[in-house]
């Protein structure tokens, strides 16, 4: 059996209130043996929520990261986070080139390179997010697309790329319940695994996002180059988070 990683992304959700509760359901259901002991859970929470969750989830088997962080290292960067301020809240993770950062917020691969260097750097294991529109689906382009995206991150070399973890998150699977199929996501996943491998990396954790959710989950998992998931709107959901790594 695979030891899967399965990762929240919270988004732009939650309040001291709502994670307060959230965390508790998550601590009692993990205690509680809802997931396979096989699973690792993660949770990447809005900036503002590390303390709060830091706090919550120490004495914990779940880790925790962020959402983005700067490229970087400290200075006149007005509203950005820096990767020593993540480590400084014992982030394990931080989720960098998320497709709505790249759509909404005009980031590029040669940066999301840079972001994830910076977290390496600092110590804190970098998610590279990729994944192609429906439109580029459509014409047939996955395979340029996600090897467009992921090249700068492949040109950091295998030792950086040994530390990251990739999820491909096609953007027409984001917040639609429109899951890619197991075996769409697997041709992805194969691909990626073979980029990884020719660079050095062939162990990388690769996961899958976009409407994941405890139903689809298992026929995802089975696929042998899905390592776990990265999971946004069902992770707002303590039982059924956890139930996707069950
Ligand atoms: P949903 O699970 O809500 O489709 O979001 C996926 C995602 O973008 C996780 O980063």
């Amino acid at each position: 059996l695979k030891a899967l990683l399965v990762m929240g992304n919270w988004k732009m959700n939650g309040s001291l209130a709502a994670n307060a509760k959230l965390l508790a359901d998550l601590r009692t259901g993990l205690a509680e043996g809802v997931a396979e002991a096989s699973a690792h859970f993660a949770v990447c929470v809005p900036a503002p929520y590390l303390a709060q969750v830091a706090e919550a989830l120490k004495a914990t088997e779940i880790t925790w990261g962020a959402q983005d962080v700067s490229a970087r290292d400290a200075g006149a960067y007005t509203g950005e986070v820096s990767a020593a301020m993540l480590k400084d809240f014992a982030c394990t993770w931080v989720l960098v080139g998320h497709s709505e950062r790249r759509s909404m917020h005009a980031e590029g691969d040669e940066l999301v390179a840079e972001k994830a260097k910076a977290a390496l750097i600092r110590g804190v294991t970098p998610v590279v997010c990729v994944g192609e529109s429906l439109a580029e689906r459509d014409a047939g382009q996955v395979h340029e697309v996600i090897a467009k995206q992921l090249a700068p991150v492949i040109a950091l070399g295998a030792e950086s790329l040994r530390q990251m973890v990739v999820a491909y998150e096609p953007v027409w699977a984001i917040g639609t319940g429109r899951t890619a199929t197991p075996e769409q996501a697997q041709e992805v996943h194969a691909g990626i695994r073979q980029a990884l491998s020719a660079a050095g990396a062939p162990d990388v954790k690769v996961l899958y996002g976009g409407s994941v959710k405890s139903s689809n989950a298992a026929s995802l998992f089975a696929m042998p180059d899905i390592d776990g998931a990265l999971v946004g709107g069902a992770s707002l959901m303590a039982d059924e988070f956890l139930r996707i790594g069950a």
